[in-house]
């Protein structure tokens, strides 16, 4: 239940939502040692109890307003991923 995209079809394009933050050292606390989630960007596995890259992205749906929260290895993945849809 970590996900707040549950609920989507699926995650996302970066060109579907509103960026509304971006965090280079995020910890959740209410993660667990060890635990990990695919990088939005390139897949790799992310160490989301340690510091890591993580953004708030709100998506629009017809009930509201949902907010994704994609994690990233690194800024350069942040980057990529934020510019891929934008011209
Ligand atoms: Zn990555």
């Amino acid at each position: 239940m970590h996900a707040s995209a549950e609920g989507l079809a699926g995650p996302p394009a970066s060109d579907e939502g509103t960026i509304v933050n971006v965090d280079a050292t995020r910890t959740n606390r209410r993660y667990l040692d060890g635990d990990t989630k695919a990088c939005e960007a390139c897949g790799e596995p992310v160490a989301v109890d340690t510091e890591h890259v993580g953004a708030w992205v709100r998506v629009d749906d017809e009930l509201g307003n949902l907010f994704y929260r994609p994690v990233f290895c690194d800024e350069e993945c942040w980057a990529a991923w934020a510019t891929s849809s934008r011209e």
